[in-house]
């Protein structure tokens, strides 16, 4: 065994930043094991990747190309990728910690009687053994995991690893696999995201509303900054609960986990609960009128004030800028 396989999604025909950024990582670790990657796509669109996977370094790629597997779902997913496993015969499988990845990854190490290191941060080869950074205790503290089992398995968390450009590469070799796609789930409607609304797990930049707005239609204040920065919109549980937005954009816990490279937070206490979904950003910025708000703890910058002051002065000066560069 050797070698590394990634779990590729695709979305419009191309590959989702999650799985771009495995097989980022993948390249090095590869050549650790003394393999090479490959790579595991699905749908009907599958074969349409073929070239930017040789942009990536994969050598071969695996394609399910069952118009079954347009929609996901866990059971024939599973087949498909444990099937590409086998024929791979890989030291590692990586799988984006994407909703879908974070849903196949543990069943299909089930599958494979492995192992699998969940919402990973960084990785190595090291001695034989895939060791892998992970946050714990609610983003509190850092463990270092060796997974034993083979293949070794991660989920990755998205943004967290650097992304390389993808360069001239030659188009990999395309094997093709058949599995069942019988599937004991249906899905019966597919919610896309309002029109305009960048993708709160992919965004480099998150612009997250807390209680501190006061009611719903005050969003407005986060939504403009977000569109005129280029962001995602985010939220605290406290304004999903209220019913002031969907459950979609809520970070922390029993959210999503977020690792952009900027993260404000305007009107958002820093509740455990909260940091637990967005601490490992990269650059957090905190506007809160409260001095003593926990989120200036681990803020990078904090703004002592009322964010219905600062916020539209931020949008303008953003505004400004971008009509200037
Ligand atoms: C099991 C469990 C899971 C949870 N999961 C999550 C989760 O996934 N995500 C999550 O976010 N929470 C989660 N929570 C809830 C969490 O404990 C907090 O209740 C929640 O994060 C608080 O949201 P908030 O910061 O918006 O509201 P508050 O804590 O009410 O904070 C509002 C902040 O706004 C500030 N403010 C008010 N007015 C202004 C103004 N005009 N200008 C500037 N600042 C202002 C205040 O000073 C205050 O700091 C969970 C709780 C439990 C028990």
């Amino acid at each position: 065994m050797a070698g590394v396989l990634v779990f590729c999604e695709l979305q419009d025909g191309t590959l989702k930043k999650g799985a771009r950024e495995c097989l980022s990582a993948a390249g090095s670790l590869a050549s650790a094991t003394g393999g090479e990657v490959s790579a595991f796509v699905a749908g009907s669109s599958a074969q349409a990747a073929a070239e930017q996977c040789g942009q990536y370094g994969v050598r071969r790629l695996f394609v399910a190309a069952d118009n079954a597997l347009d929609q996901y779902t866990t059971e024939s997913y599973t087949a498909a990728m444990a099937e590409a496993v086998r024929q791979a015969a890989p030291s590692i499988v990586l799988i984006p910690g994407t909703s879908n990845g974070r849903d196949l990854a543990p069943r299909l190490a089930a599958r494979l009687n492995v192992g699998v290191a969940s919402d990973v941060t960084s990785l190595e080869w090291s001695d034989g053994r895939l060791v892998a950074r992970r946050f714990v205790y609610s983003g509190k503290a850092l463990a270092t995991v060796a997974v034993t089992g083979s293949p070794a398995m991660a989920t990755v968390r998205p943004n967290a690893l650097p992304l390389s450009q993808p360069a001239s590469g030659s188009a990999p070799e395309v094997v093709n696999i058949s599995t069942s796609t019988d599937s004991t789930v249906k899905v019966v409607e597919t919610k896309a995201p309002e029109a305009g609304e960048a993708s709160l797990t992919e965004s480099d930049i998150i612009v997250t509303g807390g209680r501190g707005l006061k009611e719903a239609a005050n969003f407005s204040y986060i939504r403009d900054l977000a569109h005129a920065i280029g962001g995602a919109v985010g939220a605290s549980r406290a304004t999903v609960d209220a019913g002031w937005i969907d459950h979609q954009h809520q970070v922390g816990q029993t959210g999503r986990v977020v690792s952009p490279n900027l993260y404000i937070a305007a009107g958002v206490s820093g509740a455990i609960q909260h940091l637990a979904g967005m601490s490992s950003s990269k650059h957090i910025i905190a506007i809160n009128k409260d001095p003593e708000a926990p989120i200036f703890r681990i803020a990078d910058l904090g703004v002592v004030g009322d964010l219905f002051t600062i916020l539209p002065a931020l949008t303008d000066e953003v505004k400004k800028a971008k009509a200037h560069s």
